[in-house]
């Protein structure tokens, strides 16, 4: 389980305008939140807060109530691997593995069994549509196939915290749903799930709503 929590959060790319002026907000376990908000107003830059990837200029993340956002890189890396999902916009495969090599991606950075965690991969695959395109290499694949692709990588070892970034973007309203049935159950087993995104479907599928 997680608490995942911002406070007094603030960010501004170099020259940019201020962004998340001292933004508060919590998310627990067994939720699903969706942020939305018009495009510029700084949901991707959230997550990317949210998930260590950017540094705050002022306020903290806190997990479980330890503030994460001062983390040291190794350390960054390992807590990613071990408890965080991301799902990036646009997918963000690495161009030069396969499908599932990019899916194993974040178990290189955990303990745990190889053989395991392939299986998993192609259970996940299979759910997902994608179960044909292992060996295949990212540049092969259509968009939607991308975006569910990112979605096997991010669910990947059961994390406890899942951001995800327009998932259902480039997905037709049968694949959009069994992704939200996969959030769910997540939510269920325990995760704290934040999705980013304009879709009025998905919202209405979250527990709640926060605008950006
Ligand atoms: P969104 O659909 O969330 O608004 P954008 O299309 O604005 O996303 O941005 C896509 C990518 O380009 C992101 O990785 C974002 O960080 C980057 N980006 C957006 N605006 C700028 C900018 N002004 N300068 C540099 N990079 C940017
Ligand atoms: P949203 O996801 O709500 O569309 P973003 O977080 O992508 O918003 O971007 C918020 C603002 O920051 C936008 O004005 C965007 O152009 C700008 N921005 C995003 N990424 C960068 C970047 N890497 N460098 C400079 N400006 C950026």
């Amino acid at each position: 389980t997680a608490r995942l929590a911002a406070s007094g959060l603030g960010f501004r790319y170099e020259a940019g305008t201020p962004l998340l002026e001292e933004w508060t907000a919590g998310f627990s376990s067994g939720e699903v939140v969706a942020v939305t908000g018009p495009s510029g107003r700084g949901k991707s830059t959230l997550l990317y807060l949210l998930g260590l990837m950017l540094a705050p200029a002022s306020g903290e993340v806190l997990l479980d109530g330890r503030p994460i956002h001062s983390l040291g890189d190794a350390a960054c890396a390992r807590l990613r691997a071990e408890r965080y999902g991301f799902v990036f916009q646009d997918a963000a495969l690495d161009q030069s593995r396969t499908v599932l090599d990019n899916i194993l991606e974040t178990t290189l950075y955990r303990r745990g069994d190889r053989r395991r965690d392939a299986r998993l991969a192609r259970e996940l695959m299979e759910r997902f549509g994608v179960a044909l395109r292992a060996d295949a290499k990212p540049g092969q694949v259509s968009g939607g196939q991308a975006q569910r692709i990112a979605l096997c990588r991010a669910l990947l070892g059961d994390p406890d915290v899942i951001l995800a970034d327009e998932p259902t973007g480039n997905l037709d309203p049968g694949s959009s749903d069994v992704v939200v049935d996969a959030f769910r159950e997540r939510a269920v087993s325990g995760a704290a799930v934040v999705i980013v995104t304009h879709d009025p479907a998905l919202v209405a599928r979250c527990d709640r709503e926060i605008p950006l």
